[in-house]
């Protein structure tokens, strides 16, 4: 209390006291009437003027007693006009609004609503009266109602407040609407009266988010899952097995002769096949299979059982087979084939990661397998080779992909002075971190395995061309001798790659020697001379290298447009025996008679070099003139044949001092 209300009573209660002994001084000395009358008046005035019927003992008794004045009615009444205005103020305030702000009852009817609730739910009501009374869960879309009930039970047992939740409206016109609908607790006098809430429609922004998250998960080509939809499935279906003490397994993919369906029939053909492979084989799986695009023609699928690891293989088998006949049915030209690896949670490993790095080992040996090919990776496993294959194959894979294949050189020389260099052998190098250096006699047929050659060919190629065209030292006056592997010879593509080649790095087919082996005329002998011919004609040199290893005679030799034949090495080798030299003359001989140039390799003395000059042989090649060697070191071996030669400008008829 202030001062002001003891002050009140204080000169009300004086006053009073005043009144009363004038009262009786008027009844004890009527003589002095008028004079007691006159301060009556006086006094009485004064007290009225000070509102004294306001603050008179009676009216707080009245009061007391829950008598109410005039006064107090006019008052009561302008504060509720006041709070009415406010009111009026506040609601038309809302009806500006595009969130729809509702009320509802502790038993969940709707109180009240704003105007926009008409625009949510699409009505063609005039008003929201229609509305009131009802229950607002009949509003919200059916698969939302448990868990927005849930929530707005949790608000009222006071578990939570505020809470929020996007859940779907129920709309008359049936259109799917998004709302963020946030609710607290409504409260009067510290009673819980209801729940107060917001509801805005998000329908724009959720499909646009929806759109985005698609995007972010999904490949753009195929439409199927992507990478990141994939690992996050893995993840949440290593959780399940966890629970459940059930498998998955994850199906590596890779379409069979992918590169060369897109190189023969073009990208959009290329692309149309990725999608059909990807519907194809969607179609044959469950729901609650995952089918990913992992990359390039490379899908991955996830496939949840109980416990039979033997689903995944019978899965695999089935979706080839699905896919031969359903490609057949589309009357498709383009052919492709599967080969799968598969690996298993948790029996081969305990993450996405390796069990993923697992299938893709797998799959690596299924393509080593000749293609169209299954392998589980638990198979592998047990046959410790193969394992050791593909982990080596797939360091291959991911050099090749990254072109980190080099090429070195090795010198072929004039046999007659020993050190005229006449041309160098471009020969192919892996090098590979774990495995260390690793042969092309091994690495070449697993290129061929897996499909690769073409690859490695043109990457060998390029390099070596583009060695040759800058004028380094691996100068136009020599040979560069390319090997070609049957298979990349007898592809459609061959001919006009190299053509295209010689022609980037302006050099002429007369300046490149191509070295096959004589197993191409296993291809037949018809088809060989096909492609050698074009080439032959196009001005290429071909060489028949590795001769007397195959099965092939020498009338083959004569049937084909081959200009020169390279006696193996396992031949040099034995020149130096009676019978070794038989069989290098009679080759000799023969070639000569057939007009082919003579080339030996393996040359890795004096001796052998002197004895195959007697014998004819034209060109030699071999550890006793060099080793391959990479670029530089190849030019640094030409300078230092000039130098001593004396000749500074042309490397390429230098003088070796031969030993
Ligand atoms: P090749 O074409 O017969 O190459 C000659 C092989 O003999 C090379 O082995 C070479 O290093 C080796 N050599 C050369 N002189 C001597 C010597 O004096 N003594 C001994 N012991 N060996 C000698 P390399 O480089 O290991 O290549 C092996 C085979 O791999 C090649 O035999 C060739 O068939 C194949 N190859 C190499 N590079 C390529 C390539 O780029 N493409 C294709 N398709 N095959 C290639
Ligand atoms: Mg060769
Ligand atoms: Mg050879």
């Amino acid at each position: 209390m202030n001062r002001q209300t003891y002050i009140e009573p204080a000169i009300r209660s004086i006053a009073g006291g005043f009144i009363v002994i004038l009262g009786t001084l008027i009844y004890v000395f009527p003589a002095w009437s008028w004079l007691w009358l006159s301060l009556l008046f006086f006094v009485g005035l004064n007290l009225f003027q000070s509102g004294f019927t306001k603050f008179c003992m009676l009216e707080k008794l009245l009061k007391k007693l829950h008598f109410r004045s005039e006064l107090d009615e006019i008052r009561d009444l302008s504060q509720a006009n006041a709070e009415a205005e406010a009111g009026a103020a506040f609601y038309d305030t809302l009806g500006l609004l595009n969130e729809v702000v509702i009320e509802l009852s502790q038993d969940g009817k709707l109180a009240f609503l704003s105007d926009h609730w008409l625009q949510l739910l699409g009505s063609d009501h005039r008003s929201n009266a229609h509305f009131l009374g009802r229950p607002f869960m009949v509003f919200v879309n059916k698969q939302d109602r448990e868990s927005l009930g849930f929530l707005l039970h949790a608000l009222l047992s006071g578990d939570r407040d505020p809470v929020s939740m996007r859940f779907r409206m129920l709309r008359e016109d049936r259109l799917e609407h998004w709302v963020e609908g946030n609710f607290a607790l409504y409260r009067k006098q510290g009673l819980v009266r209801g729940i107060r809430g917001v509801l805005r429609d998000v329908t724009e922004a959720y499909v646009q988010e929806k759109r985005i998250s698609h995007m972010a998960m999904h490949d753009t080509l195929t439409n199927l899952p992507n990478r990141t939809y994939l690992d996050d499935r893995i993840g949440e279906e290593i959780k399940r097995s966890n629970i459940n003490g059930s498998k998955f397994a994850l199906l590596f993919i890779d379409l069979d002769n992918f590169k060369q369906v897109n190189d023969l029939h073009g990208h959009k053909s290329g692309d149309q096949l990725l999608i059909d492979v990807g519907n194809i084989l969607r179609a044959n799986l469950r729901a609650t299979d995952v089918l990913a695009r992992w990359g390039g023609d490379e899908f991955v699928v996830l496939l949840p059982f109980s416990q039979d690891v033997e689903i995944a293989r019978k899965v695999a088998s089935e979706m080839m087979r699905k896919l031969q006949t359903n490609l057949e049915k589309m009357d498709s030209d383009m052919y492709v084939t599967l080969s799968i690896g598969i690996a298993v949670y948790p029996d081969d490993g305990d993450s996405g990661e390796s069990l993923l790095m697992l299938a893709d080992k797998a799959l690596f040996y299924a393509k080593s397998q000749g293609r169209n090919n299954i392998q589980m990776f638990s198979d592998l496993q047990t046959h410790a080779t193969g394992f050791e294959d593909v982990d080596m194959t797939s360091h291959f894979v991911a050099a090749v992909k990254q072109n980190l294949l080099q090429v070195n050189y090795q010198p072929v020389m004039d046999a007659n002075d020993h050190a005229s260099m006449v041309g160098v052998e471009a020969l192919a190098r892996w090098h590979d971190d774990k495995y260390g250096w690793v042969s092309p006699a091994s690495f070449i047929p697993m290129a061929e395995n897996l499909g690769l050659i073409n690859e490695v060919g043109r990457q060998i190629l390029e390099q070596a061309m583009h060695h040759f065209s800058q004028r380094s030292g691996l100068c136009t006056g020599v040979k560069l001798a390319v090997n070609v592997s049957n298979r990349q010879l007898v592809s459609d593509d061959f001919y006009p790659m190299i053509m295209a080649m010689v022609e980037r790095f302006g050099l002429m087919p007369g300046q490149i020697k191509l070295e096959i082996t004589e197993s191409i005329a296993l291809h037949g002998v018809e088809q060989a001379r096909g492609h050698l011919q074009k080439l032959s004609d196009a001005g290429f040199t071909l060489s028949l290298d590795d001769f007397g290893t195959g099965f092939s005679s020498l009338s083959l030799v004569h049937e084909l447009p081959f200009d020169e034949i390279k006696i193996d090495i396992s031949f040099v080798r034995r020149i130096k025996t009676p019978e070794g030299k038989i069989l290098v003359r009679t080759i000799v001989d023969m070639g000569h008679a057939m007009q082919l140039a003579l080339v030996a390799e393996g040359v890795e003395d004096r001796e052998t070099a002197d004895i195959l000059r007697e014998m004819g042989v034209e060109m030699l090649q071999g550890y006793y003139f060099s080793r391959p060697m990479p670029q530089e070191e190849c030019t640094n071996f030409i300078r230092g044949l000039s130098a001593m030669d004396g000749t500074s400008a042309a490397p390429c008829s230098p003088v070796l001092p031969v030993a």
